[in-house]
Protein backbone atom coordinates (compact mmCIF):
# COMPACT_ATOMS: atom_id res chain seq x y z
CA UNK A 1 0.00 0.00 0.00
CA UNK A 2 1.51 3.54 -1.00
CA UNK A 3 0.60 6.74 0.29
CA UNK A 4 0.68 8.98 -3.14
CA UNK A 5 1.01 13.20 -2.88
CA UNK A 6 -2.59 14.18 -2.32
CA UNK A 7 -2.70 11.61 0.13
CA UNK A 8 -4.78 8.86 -1.80
CA UNK A 9 -3.91 4.80 -1.31
CA UNK A 10 -3.40 2.76 -4.26
CA UNK A 11 -3.52 -0.77 -4.28
CA UNK A 12 -0.13 -2.94 -4.04
CA UNK A 13 0.94 -5.87 -5.06
CA UNK A 14 -1.07 -9.58 -3.48
CA UNK A 15 1.51 -12.48 -2.42
CA UNK A 16 1.11 -15.67 -0.75
CA UNK A 17 3.52 -17.55 1.50
CA UNK A 18 2.22 -20.97 1.81
CA UNK A 19 3.98 -22.66 5.02
CA UNK A 20 3.39 -26.18 4.92
CA UNK A 21 6.03 -29.40 5.65
CA UNK A 22 3.11 -31.52 3.30
CA UNK A 23 5.05 -30.50 -0.11
CA UNK A 24 3.08 -32.07 -2.62
CA UNK A 25 0.12 -29.82 -1.13
CA UNK A 26 2.02 -26.73 -1.19
CA UNK A 27 3.15 -27.12 -4.73
CA UNK A 28 -0.28 -28.27 -6.29
CA UNK A 29 -1.49 -25.09 -4.27
CA UNK A 30 1.22 -22.52 -4.87
CA UNK A 31 0.20 -23.82 -8.78
CA UNK A 32 -3.06 -22.80 -8.56
CA UNK A 33 -2.98 -19.57 -6.68
CA UNK A 34 0.36 -18.16 -9.15
CA UNK A 35 -2.12 -19.03 -12.34
CA UNK A 36 -4.83 -16.61 -9.94
CA UNK A 37 -2.50 -14.19 -10.18
CA UNK A 38 -0.43 -13.95 -6.73
CA UNK A 39 2.97 -14.28 -6.71
CA UNK A 40 3.66 -17.29 -4.17
CA UNK A 41 5.97 -18.54 -2.02
CA UNK A 42 6.48 -22.01 -0.02
CA UNK A 43 8.40 -22.41 3.49
CA UNK A 44 8.31 -26.26 4.93
CA UNK A 45 8.68 -25.62 8.66
CA UNK A 46 7.71 -23.00 11.04
CA UNK A 47 11.12 -21.52 11.45
CA UNK A 48 11.88 -21.29 7.54
CA UNK A 49 8.28 -19.48 7.58
CA UNK A 50 9.16 -16.99 9.57
CA UNK A 51 12.30 -16.38 8.08
CA UNK A 52 10.71 -16.20 4.18
CA UNK A 53 8.55 -13.57 6.05
CA UNK A 54 11.10 -11.34 7.38
CA UNK A 55 13.37 -11.58 4.44
CA UNK A 56 12.22 -12.73 1.12
CA UNK A 57 8.71 -10.42 1.47
CA UNK A 58 8.52 -7.61 -1.09
CA UNK A 59 7.92 -4.73 1.25
CA UNK A 60 5.51 -3.37 -1.66
CA UNK A 61 3.15 -5.93 -1.36
CA UNK A 62 0.68 -7.35 0.70
CA UNK A 63 1.05 -10.49 1.72
CA UNK A 64 -1.16 -13.54 3.04
CA UNK A 65 0.00 -16.50 4.92
CA UNK A 66 -1.32 -19.77 4.55
CA UNK A 67 -0.36 -21.45 7.46
CA UNK A 68 -0.32 -25.48 8.38
CA UNK A 69 -1.71 -25.62 12.20
CA UNK A 70 1.01 -28.89 12.23
CA UNK A 71 4.37 -28.02 11.50
CA UNK A 72 7.66 -30.01 12.42
CA UNK A 73 9.44 -27.61 14.22
CA UNK A 74 6.71 -25.28 15.84
CA UNK A 75 3.06 -25.13 15.47
CA UNK A 76 1.33 -22.70 13.25
CA UNK A 77 0.05 -20.77 16.63
CA UNK A 78 3.79 -20.02 18.03
CA UNK A 79 4.14 -19.06 14.29
CA UNK A 80 1.35 -16.75 13.83
CA UNK A 81 2.65 -14.90 16.86
CA UNK A 82 6.49 -14.36 15.78
CA UNK A 83 4.88 -13.30 12.25
CA UNK A 84 2.58 -10.71 13.79
CA UNK A 85 5.46 -9.03 15.86
CA UNK A 86 7.54 -8.89 12.06
CA UNK A 87 3.67 -7.38 10.61
CA UNK A 88 1.28 -6.45 13.06
CA UNK A 89 -1.47 -6.49 10.27
CA UNK A 90 -0.27 -9.80 8.71
CA UNK A 91 -3.43 -11.45 6.76
CA UNK A 92 -2.98 -15.61 8.21
CA UNK A 93 -5.38 -18.37 6.90
CA UNK A 94 -4.92 -21.49 8.99
CA UNK A 95 -5.01 -25.13 7.19
CA UNK A 96 -5.98 -27.72 10.49
CA UNK A 97 -7.12 -31.19 10.27
CA UNK A 98 -10.38 -31.81 12.16
CA UNK A 99 -8.35 -32.69 15.27
CA UNK A 100 -6.37 -29.50 15.46
CA UNK A 101 -9.77 -27.65 15.99
CA UNK A 102 -8.78 -26.21 19.30
CA UNK A 103 -5.47 -24.98 17.84
CA UNK A 104 -7.47 -23.12 15.20
CA UNK A 105 -9.84 -21.66 17.45
CA UNK A 106 -7.66 -20.67 19.20
CA UNK A 107 -5.48 -19.36 15.98
CA UNK A 108 -8.39 -17.38 15.55
CA UNK A 109 -7.91 -15.42 18.79
CA UNK A 110 -4.65 -14.82 18.08
CA UNK A 111 -5.87 -12.74 14.77
CA UNK A 112 -5.77 -15.08 12.38
CA UNK A 113 -8.15 -14.17 9.16
CA UNK A 114 -10.18 -17.57 8.83
CA UNK A 115 -9.01 -21.22 8.94
CA UNK A 116 -9.74 -24.07 6.02
CA UNK A 117 -10.22 -28.02 7.06
CA UNK A 118 -8.34 -30.74 5.15
CA UNK A 119 -8.77 -31.82 2.43
CA UNK A 120 -9.86 -28.53 1.67
CA UNK A 121 -12.29 -26.93 -0.97
CA UNK A 122 -9.49 -24.94 -3.38
CA UNK A 123 -12.13 -22.37 -4.72
CA UNK A 124 -13.01 -21.62 -0.74
CA UNK A 125 -9.48 -21.41 0.06
CA UNK A 126 -9.11 -18.53 -2.79
CA UNK A 127 -12.33 -17.03 -1.24
CA UNK A 128 -10.42 -17.20 1.80
CA UNK A 129 -7.59 -15.31 0.28
CA UNK A 130 -9.21 -12.75 -1.68
CA UNK A 131 -11.34 -11.52 1.67
CA UNK A 132 -8.29 -11.60 3.66
CA UNK A 133 -6.63 -9.34 1.09
CA UNK A 134 -9.70 -7.09 0.75
CA UNK A 135 -9.54 -6.99 4.85
CA UNK A 136 -5.86 -6.53 5.02
CA UNK A 137 -5.79 -3.72 2.46
CA UNK A 138 -8.65 -1.66 4.83
CA UNK A 139 -6.72 -2.21 7.49
CA UNK A 140 -3.37 -0.94 6.35
CA UNK A 141 -4.96 1.99 4.56
CA UNK A 142 -6.79 2.94 7.79
CA UNK A 143 -3.31 2.64 9.42
CA UNK A 144 -2.15 4.89 6.46
CA UNK A 145 -5.16 7.23 6.95
CA UNK A 146 -4.41 6.91 10.56
CA UNK A 147 -0.71 7.97 10.43
CA UNK A 148 -1.78 11.07 8.09
CA UNK A 149 -4.72 12.83 10.22
CA UNK A 150 -1.87 11.78 13.31
CA UNK A 151 0.55 14.05 11.30
CA UNK A 152 -2.06 16.41 10.01
CA UNK A 153 -3.08 16.87 14.37
CA UNK A 154 0.77 17.46 15.31
CA UNK A 155 1.01 20.10 12.39
CA UNK A 156 -2.35 21.89 13.38
CA UNK A 157 -1.62 22.00 17.01
CA UNK A 158 1.93 23.45 15.96
CA UNK A 159 -0.01 26.14 13.58
CA UNK A 160 -2.30 26.80 16.28
CA UNK A 161 0.58 26.70 19.05
CA UNK A 162 2.99 29.45 16.79
CA UNK A 163 -1.00 31.44 16.38
CA UNK A 164 -1.96 31.70 19.79
CA UNK A 165 1.82 32.63 20.63
CA UNK A 166 1.80 35.42 18.23
CA UNK A 167 -1.97 36.61 18.93
CA UNK A 168 -0.18 36.44 22.66
CA UNK A 169 2.88 38.82 21.50
CA UNK A 170 0.77 41.22 19.38
CA UNK A 171 -1.72 41.68 21.92
CA UNK A 172 0.91 42.75 24.57
CA UNK A 173 2.50 45.45 22.18
CA UNK A 174 -0.98 46.68 21.40
CA UNK A 175 -1.41 47.19 25.22
CA UNK A 176 1.74 48.85 25.34
CA UNK A 177 0.62 50.90 22.24
CA UNK A 178 -2.95 51.35 24.00
CA UNK A 179 -1.14 52.40 27.45
CA UNK A 180 1.58 54.93 25.64
CA UNK A 181 -1.10 56.74 23.94
CA UNK A 182 -3.22 57.11 26.92
CA UNK A 183 -0.30 58.44 28.71
CA UNK A 184 0.95 60.56 25.66
CA UNK A 185 -3.28 61.88 25.44
CA UNK A 186 -3.16 62.69 29.24
CA UNK A 187 0.60 65.19 28.48
CA UNK A 188 -0.85 66.44 25.44
CA UNK A 189 -3.83 67.81 27.43
CA UNK A 190 -1.55 68.60 30.29
CA UNK A 191 0.15 70.71 28.04
CA UNK A 192 -2.56 72.17 26.28
CA UNK A 193 -3.70 73.61 29.35
CA UNK A 194 -0.18 74.55 31.18
CA UNK A 195 0.18 76.44 28.18
CA UNK A 196 -2.69 78.23 27.83
CA UNK A 197 -2.48 78.80 31.55
CA UNK A 198 1.07 80.75 30.66
CA UNK A 199 0.09 82.49 27.97
CA UNK A 200 -3.29 83.19 29.68
CA UNK A 201 -1.28 84.68 32.91
CA UNK A 202 0.56 87.52 31.13
CA UNK A 203 -2.09 88.44 28.92
CA UNK A 204 -4.25 88.98 31.77
CA UNK A 205 -1.99 91.88 33.00
CA UNK A 206 -1.59 93.17 29.77
CA UNK A 207 -5.17 93.59 29.27
CA UNK A 208 -5.54 94.67 33.45
CA UNK A 209 -2.60 97.52 33.07
CA UNK A 210 -3.67 98.87 29.70
CA UNK A 211 -7.39 99.16 30.29
CA UNK A 212 -6.48 100.75 33.52
CA UNK A 213 -4.23 103.46 31.85
CA UNK A 214 -7.07 103.68 29.42
CA UNK A 215 -9.46 104.42 31.49
CA UNK A 216 -7.73 106.49 34.17
CA UNK A 217 -5.06 107.96 32.21
CA UNK A 218 -6.47 111.99 33.43
CA UNK A 219 -6.49 110.18 37.48
CA UNK A 220 -3.10 108.59 37.79
CA UNK A 221 0.09 110.44 38.58
CA UNK A 222 3.33 109.98 36.23
CA UNK A 223 4.79 107.37 38.19
CA UNK A 224 2.06 105.64 38.46
CA UNK A 225 2.30 105.48 34.52
CA UNK A 226 5.67 104.43 34.44
CA UNK A 227 5.12 101.67 36.32
CA UNK A 228 1.96 100.54 35.13
CA UNK A 229 3.70 100.88 31.65
CA UNK A 230 7.09 98.80 32.76
CA UNK A 231 4.25 96.13 34.20
CA UNK A 232 3.08 95.64 30.64
CA UNK A 233 6.21 95.67 28.88
CA UNK A 234 7.85 92.89 31.37
CA UNK A 235 4.01 90.80 30.56
CA UNK A 236 4.40 90.89 27.35
CA UNK A 237 8.38 90.06 27.15
CA UNK A 238 7.51 87.18 29.15
CA UNK A 239 4.49 86.40 26.64
CA UNK A 240 7.32 86.56 23.82
CA UNK A 241 9.29 83.91 26.03
CA UNK A 242 6.68 81.36 26.73
CA UNK A 243 5.67 81.49 23.00
CA UNK A 244 8.66 81.27 21.47
CA UNK A 245 10.00 78.58 23.80
CA UNK A 246 7.00 76.67 22.96
CA UNK A 247 7.38 77.23 19.18
CA UNK A 248 11.10 75.94 19.86
CA UNK A 249 9.97 72.98 21.75
CA UNK A 250 7.01 71.72 19.60
CA UNK A 251 9.35 72.31 16.82
CA UNK A 252 12.00 69.73 18.42
CA UNK A 253 9.52 67.50 19.21
CA UNK A 254 8.42 67.17 15.83
CA UNK A 255 11.58 65.79 14.59
CA UNK A 256 11.45 69.66 12.46
CA UNK A 257 14.61 71.01 14.51
CA UNK A 258 17.50 70.96 11.60
CA UNK A 259 21.27 70.71 13.07
CA UNK A 260 23.90 72.70 11.54
CA UNK A 261 26.75 70.91 12.87
CA UNK A 262 30.41 71.69 12.56
CA UNK A 263 33.82 71.66 15.32
CA UNK A 264 32.99 73.43 18.32
CA UNK A 265 34.39 74.34 21.40
CA UNK A 266 32.43 73.61 24.45
CA UNK A 267 34.68 75.81 27.25
CA UNK A 268 34.44 78.78 24.87
CA UNK A 269 30.82 78.31 24.37
CA UNK A 270 30.40 78.37 28.26
CA UNK A 271 32.45 81.21 29.08
CA UNK A 272 30.40 83.10 26.50
CA UNK A 273 27.38 82.21 27.79
CA UNK A 274 28.77 82.78 31.73
CA UNK A 275 29.34 86.61 30.01
CA UNK A 276 25.96 86.92 28.73
CA UNK A 277 24.70 86.30 32.44
CA UNK A 278 26.49 88.11 34.23
CA UNK A 279 24.56 91.20 33.02
CA UNK A 280 21.23 89.71 34.68
CA UNK A 281 22.64 88.07 37.47
CA UNK A 282 26.33 88.99 38.89
CA UNK A 283 26.58 88.12 42.11
CA UNK A 284 27.04 84.48 41.62
CA UNK A 285 30.70 83.52 40.70
CA UNK A 286 31.23 81.08 37.32
CA UNK A 287 34.17 78.83 37.60
CA UNK A 288 34.50 77.04 33.69
CA UNK A 289 36.80 74.52 33.52
CA UNK A 290 37.00 71.35 30.64
CA UNK A 291 39.55 68.51 30.65
CA UNK A 292 41.95 68.09 27.75
CA UNK A 293 40.38 66.21 25.17
CA UNK A 294 36.75 67.34 26.30
CA UNK A 295 36.84 70.74 24.98
CA UNK A 296 36.32 70.05 21.04
CA UNK A 297 32.88 68.41 20.04
CA UNK A 298 31.08 68.44 16.65
CA UNK A 299 27.63 69.51 17.11
CA UNK A 300 25.35 72.64 16.63
CA UNK A 301 26.42 75.69 18.42
CA UNK A 302 23.09 77.38 18.51
CA UNK A 303 21.52 74.42 20.40
CA UNK A 304 24.38 73.81 22.13
CA UNK A 305 24.76 77.84 23.55
CA UNK A 306 20.72 77.08 24.16
CA UNK A 307 21.17 74.40 26.38
CA UNK A 308 23.91 75.81 28.20
CA UNK A 309 21.72 79.31 28.59
CA UNK A 310 19.24 77.35 29.86
CA UNK A 311 21.12 75.16 32.51
CA UNK A 312 23.46 77.95 33.70
CA UNK A 313 20.36 80.39 33.70
CA UNK A 314 18.87 78.44 36.06
CA UNK A 315 21.80 77.60 37.73
CA UNK A 316 22.00 81.58 38.44
CA UNK A 317 18.52 82.25 38.52
CA UNK A 318 17.78 79.95 41.52
CA UNK A 319 21.35 80.09 43.22
CA UNK A 320 22.00 82.51 46.54
CA UNK A 321 23.75 85.66 46.02
CA UNK A 322 27.85 84.97 46.65
CA UNK A 323 27.45 81.64 45.86
CA UNK A 324 29.92 79.72 43.21
CA UNK A 325 28.51 77.64 39.67
CA UNK A 326 31.00 75.08 38.20
CA UNK A 327 30.93 74.39 35.16
CA UNK A 328 33.03 71.22 34.09
CA UNK A 329 34.16 69.39 31.31
CA UNK A 330 35.43 65.69 30.93
CA UNK A 331 35.70 62.41 28.46
CA UNK A 332 34.89 59.75 29.16
CA UNK A 333 35.34 56.80 25.66
CA UNK A 334 33.72 59.08 23.15
CA UNK A 335 31.28 60.71 25.18
CA UNK A 336 31.45 64.05 26.55
CA UNK A 337 30.06 64.84 30.42
CA UNK A 338 29.45 68.41 30.89
CA UNK A 339 28.61 68.97 34.59
CA UNK A 340 26.95 72.15 35.86
CA UNK A 341 26.98 72.44 39.45
CA UNK A 342 25.51 75.45 41.61
CA UNK A 343 24.52 75.75 45.60
CA UNK A 344 20.89 76.95 45.16
CA UNK A 345 18.41 74.95 46.78
CA UNK A 346 18.50 71.50 45.35
CA UNK A 347 15.91 69.34 43.70
CA UNK A 348 14.10 66.76 45.19
CA UNK A 349 14.18 63.36 44.79
CA UNK A 350 10.57 62.67 43.46
CA UNK A 351 10.90 65.80 41.14
CA UNK A 352 14.33 64.80 39.34
CA UNK A 353 12.10 63.92 36.32
CA UNK A 354 8.93 66.10 36.70
CA UNK A 355 10.92 68.94 36.11
CA UNK A 356 12.06 67.72 32.56
CA UNK A 357 8.13 68.07 31.96
CA UNK A 358 6.70 71.21 29.94
CA UNK A 359 5.71 73.72 32.33
CA UNK A 360 6.40 72.11 35.37
CA UNK A 361 7.92 74.48 38.28
CA UNK A 362 8.60 73.88 41.55
CA UNK A 363 6.31 76.04 43.79
CA UNK A 364 8.57 76.56 46.92
CA UNK A 365 9.83 79.60 48.30
CA UNK A 366 12.44 79.81 45.58
CA UNK A 367 10.15 79.18 42.88
CA UNK A 368 7.77 81.63 43.92
CA UNK A 369 10.27 84.47 43.81
CA UNK A 370 11.98 83.50 40.43
CA UNK A 371 10.09 83.69 37.39
CA UNK A 372 9.63 81.49 34.58
CA UNK A 373 8.11 79.76 31.81
CA UNK A 374 8.85 75.75 33.17
CA UNK A 375 9.63 75.52 29.47
CA UNK A 376 13.88 75.96 29.90
CA UNK A 377 14.82 72.16 30.92
CA UNK A 378 12.12 70.34 28.26
CA UNK A 379 13.92 72.40 25.11
CA UNK A 380 17.23 71.30 26.84
CA UNK A 381 16.23 68.13 26.96
CA UNK A 382 14.98 67.57 23.87
CA UNK A 383 18.03 69.27 22.36
CA UNK A 384 20.19 66.83 23.86
CA UNK A 385 18.26 64.11 23.25
CA UNK A 386 17.63 64.82 19.22
CA UNK A 387 22.20 65.04 19.40
CA UNK A 388 21.61 61.62 20.92
CA UNK A 389 22.82 62.35 24.08
CA UNK A 390 21.17 62.31 27.92
CA UNK A 391 20.60 64.92 30.32
CA UNK A 392 19.93 64.36 34.03
CA UNK A 393 20.37 65.87 37.62
CA UNK A 394 21.33 64.97 40.84
CA UNK A 395 22.61 66.64 44.07
CA UNK A 396 20.26 66.97 47.64
CA UNK A 397 17.81 69.25 48.55
CA UNK A 398 19.03 72.46 50.38
CA UNK A 399 23.24 71.77 48.59
CA UNK A 400 22.66 72.51 44.97
CA UNK A 401 21.58 71.03 41.54
CA UNK A 402 24.22 69.01 39.24
CA UNK A 403 22.49 69.13 35.65
CA UNK A 404 24.83 66.60 33.72
CA UNK A 405 24.58 66.45 30.36
CA UNK A 406 26.09 63.43 27.95
CA UNK A 407 26.87 64.23 24.06
CA UNK A 408 28.36 61.92 21.46
CA UNK A 409 32.11 63.79 20.72
CA UNK A 410 31.47 63.21 17.05
CA UNK A 411 27.65 64.23 15.89
CA UNK A 412 28.17 64.09 12.12
CA UNK A 413 25.99 63.22 8.98
CA UNK A 414 27.54 62.47 6.01
CA UNK A 415 27.01 65.90 4.80
CA UNK A 416 27.79 67.34 7.95
CA UNK A 417 24.06 68.22 8.73
CA UNK A 418 22.08 66.44 11.10
CA UNK A 419 17.93 66.98 10.78
CA UNK A 420 16.72 65.92 14.26
P1 LIG B 1 11.76 77.69 34.70
O1 LIG B 1 11.50 78.64 33.61
O2 LIG B 1 10.68 77.62 35.71
O3 LIG B 1 13.10 77.84 35.28
P2 LIG B 1 12.73 75.16 33.74
O4 LIG B 1 12.11 74.15 32.86
O5 LIG B 1 14.01 75.75 33.33
O6 LIG B 1 11.65 76.27 33.97
O7 LIG B 1 12.89 74.54 35.18
C1 LIG B 1 11.82 73.82 35.76
C2 LIG B 1 11.87 73.91 37.26
O8 LIG B 1 13.01 73.21 37.74
C3 LIG B 1 12.06 75.31 37.77
O9 LIG B 1 10.83 75.95 37.93
C4 LIG B 1 12.76 75.11 39.08
O10 LIG B 1 11.79 74.85 40.08
C5 LIG B 1 13.55 73.85 38.87
N1 LIG B 1 14.99 74.12 38.60
C6 LIG B 1 15.59 74.15 37.41
N2 LIG B 1 16.91 74.40 37.54
C7 LIG B 1 17.14 74.50 38.84
C8 LIG B 1 18.31 74.75 39.64
N3 LIG B 1 19.50 74.91 39.08
N4 LIG B 1 18.15 74.78 40.98
C9 LIG B 1 16.96 74.61 41.55
N5 LIG B 1 15.81 74.38 40.87
C10 LIG B 1 15.91 74.35 39.54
Amino acid sequence: MRSTAEGLVTPLKSSVLIIDDDEGMARTLSAILAKAGYAVSTAPTGRQGIEVFKTGRDPESLCIVLLDIRLPDLNGVQVLKELKKIDPHVGAIMITGNADMESAVSSLHEGAAAYVTKPYNIDEVKSFIQKAFERQQLIVQNSLLMKQLQNWNVELEKTIHEKTAELKTKNMILLEVVEKLKVLNELKSRFVANASHELQTPMTSILGFSSMLLDYWDKVDHTQITRFLQIIRDEAQRLSRSSRDLLDLSRIQDGKMQLECQKINLKDVANQVAENLRVIKNTVAVDVEFEAGSEEIWSDPDKIRQVFTNLMGNALKYSPDGSNLRVTGKMRGEVVIVSILDQGPGIPADKREKIFEPFYRIHDDVGKRVRGTGLGLSIAKAIVEAMGGVIRVEGQTGKGSNFTFALPKELKSENGNLSA
